[in-house]
């Protein structure tokens, strides 16, 4: 797409939980983990603030959620409780941004308003414009939906998306075409589209931790980095001309395993689910990608067939964490009850990595 552009990253502040406080006002203010009980093997889905002061992360299992924050309230998912909510705030939002809205998760969405702000003046004072607009969005979600979002402004998807997750929670942030290059200038590498923990440890090995550094470094680091080297250095600089993507085609990873002889060898088959997670990590990291979504497949000896899965609000991508889940969801659907003749992992929801979260130093502060 040619010409300036404006654009918007909207993001729910800790959906699931949210909407648990919302619905159940005695549990505002209090740490709210969404997932199994802290008393059970199952796994965390999502916390709310006031519980991940406590350390509390998604993806944990619930037993150390609960040792961490004993006081915590547990909550099951409800998951088609928040489809329908992400669906009622997609429309609100489409009713602001036309069909310019590319949503990419249950509680995530980039708007492009570009047309809506118009072409006069500079790139900057585009920008400037479209800031009531992203107020209103805010308020108009607050107002109709009871909850709060975070927006980021900028002039592309890139600085948009490290813009709203740089203030949360309830954050608006704006980063002008001017100012892009600066505002990158701290943050840890690992805040560039497409650097993953091997990407960002590559470059730490180079010497290079800060975008600044990326920057500032003359060196080729093809060495490093590979043939993404050029790409990296002009996203360090803000640059990213990367269209909405409108298309819904479902993208998944998955790797499965038939076996000679049907199997309910438990050490066989987490042997399997380790080596399939390990598979399945490795490919997210070469595209660059985590997903919200694991799922696991067994086939019985009579063919029959079944999937199970579950979702995390945060995007993962590391084998250790698909491994588990998918340990837990074998254990939860006790899919183990007879022999199988096959089992598989895959996982969906796939999202481009960003900003890891945790890295972040000024992560959860108000702007
Ligand atoms: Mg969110």
């Amino acid at each position: 797409m040619a010409g300036p552009r404006v654009i918007f990253h909207m993001d729910m502040d800790a959906f699931y939980a949210s909407v648990e406080q919302r619905d159940r006002p005695e549990w505002r203010g209090r740490p709210v983990i969404v997932g199994g009980m802290p008393e059970s093997r199952g796994v965390v889905c999502a916390a709310s603030y006031e519980a991940r002061r406590f350390g509390v992360r998604s993806a944990m299992p619930s037993v150390t959620a609960g040792r961490l924050c004993p006081e915590g309230v547990f909550v099951r998912p409800r998951m088609d409780v928040y489809r329908a909510e992400s669906a009622a705030i997609m429309e609100l939002v489409r009713g602001f941004a036309g069909e310019a809205v590319e949503q990419v998760s249950v509680d995530e969405a980039y708007l492009e308003v570009t047309e809506q702000v118009g072409g006069e003046g500079g790139h900057d004072e585009m920008i400037r414009r479209a800031v009531p607009m992203a107020e209103a969005i805010k308020a108009a979600v607050r107002r109709e939906r009871g909850l709060a979002a975070t927006i980021g402004v900028g002039p592309n998807k890139l600085t948009a998306k490290i813009a709203s997750s740089s203030f949360k929670p309830d954050g608006l942030t704006v980063v002008l075409e001017s100012g892009k290059a600066a505002f990158l200038r701290p943050l840890p590498a690992g805040a560039i589209h497409g650097v993953g923990k091997v990407t960002e440890a590559a470059l730490a090995r180079a010497g290079l931790t800060t975008v600044g550094d990326i920057q500032d470094c003359q060196d080729d680091l093809r060495a490093y980095v590979g043939s993404w080297w050029g790409e990296l250095r002009r996203m360090a600089f803000g640059e990213d001309d990367r269209p909405l993507d409108f298309s819904d085609d479902i993208r998944s990873v998955s790797s499965e395993n038939t076996f000679a002889r049907d199997t309910a060898d438990r050490a066989v088959l987490r042997g399997c689910l380790r080596e399939q997670a390990e598979e399945i990590a490795g490919r997210l990291q070469r595209h660059r990608l985590a997903a919200v979504t694991v799922q696991v497949k067994v086939r019985y000896s009579d063919f029959t067939t079944l999937t199970r899965q579950v979702s995390m609000e945060e995007a993962l991508e590391d084998a250790a964490s698909i491994y588990r889940l998918s340990c837990w969801l074998l254990g939860r659907h006790r899919l183990v009850a007879r022999p199988l003749r096959l089992i598989g992992v895959g996982v969906t929801g796939l999202r481009a990595v960003t900003m890891r979260q945790m890295v972040l130093p000024f992560m959860e502060t108000r702007r």
